[in-house]
C-alpha cells in the first residue's frame, strides 16, 4: 500500500487542483487528478462518472487511460440494465472494493477483454451531496489487490474535493442559464440573443444571418382590460405557441415585454426567412385563437437579414424594428420584410426632425399649392396647400416620405406651425400682388396639432398677422385624427369654429363611423376621398358611394369635394351626380407659389372638354 506521506501528498496536490478549478477547466484538471492518482496507486485504470438521477443514469466525466472510443458503450449506461459497479454507483454512500465477474460485466467487456487478464479489482468511492449520491470514483486492477482503510479514506477525501466541484459547476450553470435566460417563459433572453447575433455576424462566419421579429398587437388592451395577470398569462401562451410553431434549430427569445424573435442557426437569405416567418405566423395566429380564444391577439412580423463582417446586431435589429412597425402601422396581424427604402425613409425623417431644431429650417420647408375648381364653370375657387421637403441631396420630398414623423408629437406640431404661417404668408403675398382676394385657403393638419396647446390662439395670431379672414381658412382632418382623442379634438374644433375658421373631413369614406362625426362635430366639408373617384361611370359600386357621400353632405349642408379627379368620364359623372367642386391631375398638378398666384389672377381653368 501507499505509505501515509504518499496519501498526504496525493491529496494535497489534488486539493490544490480541484479546489481551483473551474467550469471552463473542470474537464482537463479531473482528467489530471486521475492520471495522478492511477499512477501514485500504482492502478491500471481510473474513472470519475456523475449520476444523472433525471435520467437514471451513470455518465462517464472522466477517465485514464482515455479508452477513446466512440461511440462509447460505457458512456452514459442506465441503473436499470447497469452491471454490479456501475449499478451501485446510482446508492454508493461508502467507499467499496468489487471484483465483479468479468462474463456478465460491461465495462470488462471493453476494458479487459483480449487482455486475457483473469480479473479485475475495483475500488470505489462516493461522491456525495448531503444524501444523493452524485457520481462515483473508481480505481481498478487487473489480478486482485488488497485496499487499505487508509487508502479508501484518502481517495474518499479527494472524491468530496471531485463533488464540491461538482456542486460548484451545477451552481455556475444554473447562475449562467438566469443571465442568459428570461425567467417567465424561459425562452433566451434580449442580451443573449444580441451577442449570438454578434457572433453570427463575425467576418468569416456563414451567411446571411436571418431573425424573424414578433411584436403582439396591442397587449395593453389585455393588460387594460383584464389587468397584468392576464397579460403575462397571454404571454406564457404565446412563448409556449412559439416554440412549438418554430420547430427548427433555432434561437428562440423574448426580446422584451411583448415583443419575441426567432433566429434559425441555419444561414438563410431574405426569400426563405419570410416564407419561414410566414409559415410560423400562419401557426401563431390559429394557436393562440384556439388556446386563449378569451383574449386572442394578432401579432406583427418583421423579418431581416445581415450578411457577416458587413452588419452588425444593432444593424440587423434596427432593420427588424424598422420592418415589425411597418407591420404595425399596415393594421399588424401580418409579415413585412425590411427593405432598404423602410432605412432610407427612416433617415429622411431623422434628417427633418434634426433639421427643425434649427432657426431657418422654414427654408427647407417648400408649399405647393393644389387648385379647387368649380367643374361647372372653371372657376378657381381655393387652394390646398401641400408640403414638401427640400432634401440637400435628394432634392423635393413628398410627404409620404417624412410626414409620419407624426410619430413624434413635438415634430409634427411644428411642421404645422410651420405649414400655416408659410401658406398664410403666401395668401398674404398673393393678396398685396393684386392676384387673388380672399381664396380659400385649405391646411392639412394632423392628429396631433390638434391636442397641441394653445393652438387655436396661433392660428388666430398668425391670421391676424397677415390680415387674412378666418373664414377663408378651412382646416382638413382625416378621420384618424379625430380617432386619436375624440374629446381634445372636438373641443379644439369647437374654439376653431368660434373664430370662424372652418373645418373639413379629408379622405371621406375610408374611416369607419363617419356618420358619427358629422352629427357631433362642427364641419362645414367633405372631401371624397381619391380612391373613390375613379371609373365610375364603370363601376356602380364607386358611384353609389359617391352618391351616397354627396347626399350625406347635402342633408347636413355641407359642401362636398371630389378629390383625385384624373379623367373627363369621372369629372362628368360627378357633375351628373351633383358635385360641383373638385381637385385632381385633371385640372391641375399642385402648383409653386408663384403658378397658384398667376392661376388665381387668371381665375379659370379651361372645362370645355367637360361640355359635350
Ligand atoms: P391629401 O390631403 O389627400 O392631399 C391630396 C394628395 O393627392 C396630394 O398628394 C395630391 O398631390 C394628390 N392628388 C391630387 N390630385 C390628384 C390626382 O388627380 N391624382 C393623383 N394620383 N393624386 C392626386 P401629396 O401632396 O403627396 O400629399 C399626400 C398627403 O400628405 C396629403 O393627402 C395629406 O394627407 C398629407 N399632407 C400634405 N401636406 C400636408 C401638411 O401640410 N400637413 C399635414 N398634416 N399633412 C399634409
Ligand atoms: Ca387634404
Ligand atoms: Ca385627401
Amino acid at each position: 500500500m501507499a505509505d501515509d506521506a504518499t496519501l498526504n501528498s496525493l491529496v494535497t496536490a489534488a486539493a490544490a487542483e480541484l479546489m481551483a478549478a473551474t467550469a471552463a477547466n473542470s474537464a482537463a484538471i479531473s482528467q489530471r487528478v486521475l492520471t495522478l492518482l492511477v499512477e501514485a496507486l500504482g492502478q491500471d485504470f481510473g474513472f470519475l462518472r456523475h449520476n444523472d438521477h433525471k435520467i437514471g443514469a451513470t455518465v462517464l466525466i472522466a477517465e485514464f487511460p482515455p479508452r477513446n472510443a466512440d461511440p462509447d458503450p460505457i458512456g452514459v449506461v442506465y441503473f436499470g440494465d447497469a452491471d454490479s459497479v456501475f449499478a451501485a454507483a446510482e446508492h454508493l454512500k461508502e467507499p467499496a472494493v468489487m471484483r465483479p465477474d468479468r462474463d456478465h460485466a460491461d465495462y470488462q467487456r471493453t476494458i479487459v477483454q483480449g487482455t486475457g487478464v483473469p480479473s479485475v479489482s475495483i475500488a470505489t468511492v462516493p461522491l456525495l451531496s448531503g444524501e444523493v449520491t452524485t457520481g462515483v470514483l473508481a480505481f481498478g486492477k487487473y489480478g486482485d489487490r488488497e485496499w487499505f482503510a487508509e487508502e479508501l479514506e484518502a481517495l474518499q477525501t479527494i472524491a468530496t474535493l471531485f463533488a464540491q466541484l461538482q456542486a460548484r459547476i451545477v451552481a455556475d450553470q444554473q447562475l449562467r442559464w438566469l443571465a442568459e435566460h428570461d425567467d417567465m417563459t424561459g425562452l433566451l433572453n434580449r442580451r443573449t440573443l444580441i451577442a449570438q447575433l454578434d457572433q453570427r455576424l463575425a467576418p468569416g462566419m456563414p451567411g446571411p444571418v436571418s431573425v424573424v421579429f414578433f411584436d403582439v398587437d396591442r397587449l395593453e388592451a389585455i393588460n387594460d382590460v383584464f389587468g397584468q395577470d392576464a397579460g403575462n398569462r397571454f404571454i406564457l401562451t404565446f412563448a409556449t405557441v412559439l416554440r412549438e410553431a418554430a420547430d427548427f434549430p433555432a434561437a428562440i427569445a423574448r426580446f422584451g415585454g411583448d415583443e419575441f424573435a426567432v433566429l434559425p442557426h441555419a444561414p438563410m437569405d431574405a426569400q426563405s426567412i419570410f416564407t419561414l416567418a410566414l409559415g410560423i405566423h400562419r401557426q401563431l395566429q390559429t394557436q393562440v385563437r384556439s388556446r386563449s380564444y378569451l383574449f386572442a391577439r394578432t401579432v406583427s412580423v418583421g423579418v431581416a437579414t445581415g450578411v457577416p463582417g458587413e452588419d452588425n446586431a444593432s444593424v440587423l435589429l434596427s432593420r427588424l424594428d424598422l420592418a415589425t412597425q411597418s407591420a404595425k402601422k399596415a393594421g399588424g396581424a401580418r409579415v413585412v420584410a425590411f427593405s432598404p427604402q423602410m432605412a432610407m425613409k427612416k433617415a429622411i425623417r431623422n434628417e427633418v426632425e434634426l433639421r427643425l431644431e434649427e432657426p431657418d429650417a422654414s427654408n427647407d420647408l417648400v408649399l405647393h399649392y393644389l387648385p379647387e375648381v368649380d367643374m361647372r364653370t372653371g372657376a378657381v375657387v381655393g387652394t390646398e396647400a401641400l408640403m414638401r421637403w427640400r432634401h440637400p441631396s435628394l432634392g423635393l420630398l413628398m410627404p409620404d416620405a417624412f410626414i409620419d414623423v407624426a410619430e413624434s408629437t413635438i415634430l409634427a406640431e411644428k411642421l404645422g406651425r410651420l405649414v400655416v404661417r408659410a401658406a398664410c404668408a403666401q395668401v398674404a403675398q398673393w393678396r398685396d400682388q393684386g392676384l387673388a382676394d380672399n381664396p380659400t385657403l385649405r391646411i392639412n393638419v394632423s392628429a396631433m396639432e390638434l391636442v397641441d396647446e394653445g393652438v387655436v390662439e396661433r392660428v388666430a395670431a398668425t391670421l391676424d398677422e397677415f390680415g387674412i379672414q378666418p373664414s377663408t381658412l378651412c382646416l382638413e382632418i382625416t378621420e384618424r385624427v379625430v380617432i386619436a382623442d375624440i374629446e381634445t379634438t372636438q373641443k379644439t374644433l369647437n374654439a376653431f369654429k368660434d373664430i370662424g375658421v372652418q373645418i373639413a373631413i379629408d379622405d371621406f369614406g375610408t374611416g369607419y363611423s363617419a356618420f358619427e362625426y358629422l352629427t357631433s362635430l362642427p364641419i362645414d366639408a367633405l372631401k371624397i376621398d381619391r380612391g373613390f373617384i375613379r371609373d365610375l361611370k364603370r363601376d356602380p359600386k364607386r358611384l353609389a358611394v359617391v352618391r351616397s357621400i354627396l347626399g350625406l353632405a347635402d342633408a347636413f349642408g355641407l359642401d362636398a369635394v371630389a378629390e383625385g379627379v384624373e379623367t373627363v368620364d369621372d369629372a362628368k359623372a360627378l357633375l351628373e351626380l351633383g358635385c360641383r367642386r373638385a381637385q385632381g391631375f385633371l385640372f391641375s398638378r399642385p402648383l409653386s407659389g408663384m403658378q397658384m398666384g398667376a392661376l388665381f389672377a387668371q381665375r379659370f381653368v379651361g372645362v370645355e372638354f367637360l361640355r359635350d
